[in-house]
């Protein structure tokens, strides 16, 4: 969870005189990392996923799960390889393996080939790469081996009864006894959760005090409303208690608890009563000048107008309340939970919520995923991919769906990210009410950065956004352009969540600490990541962190969506595709994403123009055909405007070199289903042409083909990855969340009232078990595709590194980016066209018969590359493409 420092955290009435400071200084420590690497160029791709594991307890006897709160003795363990290595420093290390060094430098230093990192809830446990991984295409084959690698090595130090698990949510936390050990207490002094005791929260004091300071900052416990899903015999209603049993349905309010948390408050003591304690009136005067809404113009080269705002934006802590726990308490919690008028309804003793009701962080933050950071050429680049990938953010959210159910109960939605937002939702009531600021610090980015005029991002910043105006007047003075400014200072609108008590002795020109204090406490579905002069990532340049995705069981899901959004990454940057749509469209597909079965029912607004720059080639190719629909139609590739100067101020529709929109609104949008943004929409859609849009897939397809030199075990490797993310995609494939929706619905200990019972969710984590470690298939979830992918044996750090070092021997072709178009977009334009009059011309709306062409299709190619004869060939056919893909993947494994 980003930034971990040593000290002495202050509590939250201590910070309120220095949350001015650390902005300010924040701004300063931007401005000078800004002014020191605005110019750096030429960074070669690096990259790295992230994965949060989950630790758990298996009681085999009584048939229960807990989450085992062990991860941090257990990170502790895996860190041993690391410590060995910190005689040289880290960041030496990684240097020297993804630098420009010699193999032979690098041969004999040991290298930690996975990091650990805490994370919120002490059942998690971070891995990453040791090292990111390189700009080679073989690199990409290595990240399930590290994927392999992690768990084998979490696997090592765990205890016999405990396993781990890559999943999203654990169906029952918040449930009776959970966690292994159980944890006293409830309504702990940092959560003051009826559901968590704070022994979940990881000993590391930044998330204690995240977790206590942003329920003061709110005023009251944080509120969670989670839709549930209907069944036949779900109650209209959920006692508050179901599935919290282990209170025995008494809120236990600890009056202590809140008198010390006044008390604590010692800075501002002498002159305050009681009554103050509520009231910040140090800080309203200047927050009422502190935030200004800044309007985007549309010719995105004036400067932006802010306008001030007069509303305070704080209104106070949470106040001391007496309260009769035994009688009170019930009330107490329904008013703080948003339910108050609810149960006034309901007069009938019983207390109530109509929802999924959740009331701490942990709810939120203990729930995994998956991301993905990758580095820029430059900051322009990772501006521009910045943009790009944050609309692809709500789609991959929907497409990796993880979490069916949380408190015992199904839920109605199928995607965590709400359910954190909510969370770590620290606006007071008035700031929520006047939607000032409008969302939680957990969110969907509120603008576009890239400053690229062919791409016109300001015309996409379609929402007024809410900015820090001191924080954007010096960033404009310090030379920073308009719109980054405008993304800086809107980070800056929060308050730093966690100061330590050393805060003042950062030294602004090297450290990074107080801008990242803030940075990484806004968690939005992308981050642009600035270089670090310091710490443990010097060499690090410009980077673009992708968020949204959910955690799959195993590592060949996790691997091929990662495989995925790193070879999309260099397609964005190879064709120059142009994917914006308006920031308020952008929230809605978020919406979208968060529907039960968003994946199959949705549809997101998508670009129907997704190309720019396209003057730069010179191409021309028809193709007439008869359709299915029985009529004859073209489809054109062609440059209207071949051979006039990049940049020209010519329309996309009148230069676009893939023709397949022929809409004349350069800037159109159109609902699409997630099958149809990834596998493509055929042109013919009730016998009209103009609508034909390739896929996102296809582009990555096509570019692995136009690859000089990759060899066949890679390019099958990626090719199983990208079937497999075509076929979820396309609904033939369950998401981790409806296949285990359907597990739980379909158990025998069912009762079709909602809920997951303890027998389900047991049964349902054995099976995961299995599945992650290759003993089992689930041809609903994973087709064929597993375990025949398994990574079979115990993978050790030295196997690994021998791997990892073999590809900088082989020299093996580089995911390249820009530098690739001239050679990309020729080859592409007329595979682009092959593929998409075949899908056009067998697409019935069977999403199979549209990967199976592609699959057939790719095989010729294959096949013709490599002298295979036609009788081969149709036995080829005859097995159909997933037997194709599993010789090849065979191929692979070997060539590992
Ligand atoms: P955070 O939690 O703030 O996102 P982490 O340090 O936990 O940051 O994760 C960083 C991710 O970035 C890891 O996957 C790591 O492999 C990757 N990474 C490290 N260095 C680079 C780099 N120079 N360029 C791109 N990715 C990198
Ligand atoms: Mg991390
Ligand atoms: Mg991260």
């Amino acid at each position: 969870m980003g930034l971990l420092t040593t000290g002495r955290p202050l509590g939250w009435w201590d910070a309120q005189p220095h949350l001015d400071y650390v902005r300010e200084h924040g701004i300063e420590q931007f401005v000078n990392v800004f002014c020191a690497t605005r110019d750096r160029q030429g960074d070669v791709l690096k990259w790295g996923d992230e994965i949060e594991y989950t630790l758990l307890v298996l009681n085999e006897s009584e048939r229960c799960t807990y989450l085992s709160l062990r991860a941090p003795q257990v990170i502790q363990e895996l860190q041993s390889e690391e410590r060995l290595v910190s005689r040289n420093s880290l960041a030496d290390v990684q240097e020297r393996v993804t630098g420009e060094s010699e193999l032979s430098e690098f041969d004999s230093a040991p290298v930690p080939e996975t990091l650990w990192r805490p994370e919120y809830a002490n059942w998690m446990v971070e891995g990453t790469p040791g090292v990111p991984y390189s700009c080679y295409m073989r690199d990409l084959v290595l990240v399930e081996q590290n994927m392999a690698l992690r768990r084998a090595q979490i696997r090592r130090v765990l205890r016999p009864n405990e396993r781990l698990l890559s999943l999203t949510a654990y169906p029952l936390l918040g449930c009776g006894r959970f966690c292994e050990p159980a944890g006293d207490g409830v309504c702990g002094p940092l959560a003051r959760s009826l559901y968590l005791p704070d022994a979940v929260i990881n000993p590391h004091p930044r998330f204690g005090t995240l977790t206590r300071n942003i329920r003061l900052r709110r005023g009251e416990p944080v509120a969670i409303h989670v839709p549930l899903y209907r069944d036949k015999s779900t109650p209209s209603e959920i006692p508050l208690w179901e599935g919290g049993s282990r209170h025995g349905g008494v809120v236990d309010i600890d009056l202590h608890q809140i008198v010390d948390e006044k008390l604590a408050k010692t800075s501002l003591s002498q002159d305050n009563t009681d009554q103050d304690v509520g009231s910040v009136r140090i800080d309203e005067a200047v927050q009422r000048q502190r935030l200004a809404w800044s309007l985007s113009q549309a010719s995105g080269d004036t400067e932006l107008v802010l306008v001030p705002i007069e509303a305070p934006s704080v209104d106070g802590p949470e106040r001391p309340v007496a309260l009769d726990a035994q009688h009170d308490g019930l009330g107490y919690l329904c008013e703080k939970a948003g339910l108050a008028s609810w149960n006034e309804r309901n007069r009938d003793g019983r207390h109530t919520s109509p929802d999924i009701y959740m009331d701490a962080m942990g709810f939120g933050m203990g729930l995994c995923c998956l991301q993905i950071t990758l580095q820029a050429a430059n900051m322009d680049e990772g501006r521009y991919l910045y943009d790009q990938l944050a609309v692809l953010a709500p789609v991959m959210l929907a497409l990796t769906a993880a979490t069916p159910a949380l408190r015992g109960f199904l839920t109605d939605t199928d995607v965590r990210w709400s359910i954190i937002s909510a969370s770590v939702d620290d606006r007071t009531a008035l700031e929520r009410a006047l939607g000032c600021p409008p969302k939680s610090r957990y969110s969907s980015i509120d603008c576009f950065i890239s400053n690229r005029p062919e791409m016109k991002a300001a015309l996409y910043n379609d929402i007024p956004v809410l900015v820090d105006a001191r924080a954007y007047r010096r960033l404009r003075e310090a030379g920073v352009d308009e719109h980054l400014a405008r993304h800086v200072a809107h980070l800056f609108i929060r308050d730093p969540l966690v100061i330590f008590d050393d805060f003042a002795t950062v030294d602004d020109r090297v450290s990074l600490t107080h801008f990242e204090n803030i940075q990484s406490t806004n968690w939005n579905t992308v981050r642009f990541k600035p270089p670090s002069q310091t710490g443990p990532n010097t060499s690090a340049g410009w980077r673009t962190e992708f968020r949204s995705m959910e955690l799959q069981i195993t590592d060949f899901e996790n691997a091929a969506f990662t495989v995925f959004m790193v070879l999309l990454s260099r397609c964005i940057l190879a064709f120059g595709m142009n994917l914006y749509i308006p920031i308020s469209k952008h929230d809605e597909n978020l919406v979208t994403a968060h529907q039960r079965d968003a994946v199959r029912q949705g549809k997101f607004w998508f670009r129907k123009h997704i190309f720019s720059r396209e003057a730069e080639l010179s191409c021309s190719v028809r193709c007439h055909y008869r359709c299915a629909c029985g009529s004859e139609h073209c489809v054109s590739f062609q440059s209207l405007n071949a051979g006039s100067p990049a940049g020209s101020q010519s329309s996309p529709s009148q230069s676009c070199p893939f023709r397949f929109c022929t809409d004349p609104d350069p800037e159109a949008m159109e609902l699409m289903t997630i099958d149809e943004i990834m596998n493509g929409k055929p042109c013919c859609e009730k016998h009209a042409f103009r609508k034909a849009y390739p896929g996102l897939l296809t582009l990555v397809r096509v570019y692995l083909d136009a690859i000089p030199g990759l060899d066949r075990a890679t390019r099958m490797r990626l090719g199983a990855y990208l079937d497999f993310v075509a076929a979820r995609s396309s609904g033939r494939l369950l998401t981790c969340a409806a296949w285990m929706r359907e597990f739980i619905l379909k158990h025998p200990s069912y009762r079709h009232d909602s809920k997951v019972t303890p027998e389900a969710c047991y049964d349902l984590i054995q099976r995961c078990i299995e599945l992650s470690e290759g003993r089992c298939g689930e041809p609903a979830l994973l087709g064929d595709f597993w375990p025949e992918h398994h990574i079979d044996g115990e993978l050790t750090s030295h196997d690994f590194s021998k791997l990892r070092n073999q590809i900088h021997e082989e020299d093996s072709p580089q995911l390249r980016g820009e530098s690739f178009r001239e050679e990309l977009l020729p080859a592409a334009a007329s595979r682009i066209l092959e593929t998409v009059s075949i899908s056009a011309r067998t697409h019935a709306g069977v999403a199979e018969h549209h990967h199976d062409q592609h699959a057939r299709h790719r095989g010729c190619d294959y096949h013709q590359a490599h002298g295979v004869d036609e009788r081969q060939r149709r036995h080829h056919r005859g097995a159909g493409a997933l037997g194709r893909f599993q010789e090849a993947r065979h191929q692979a494994d070997q060539h590992l």
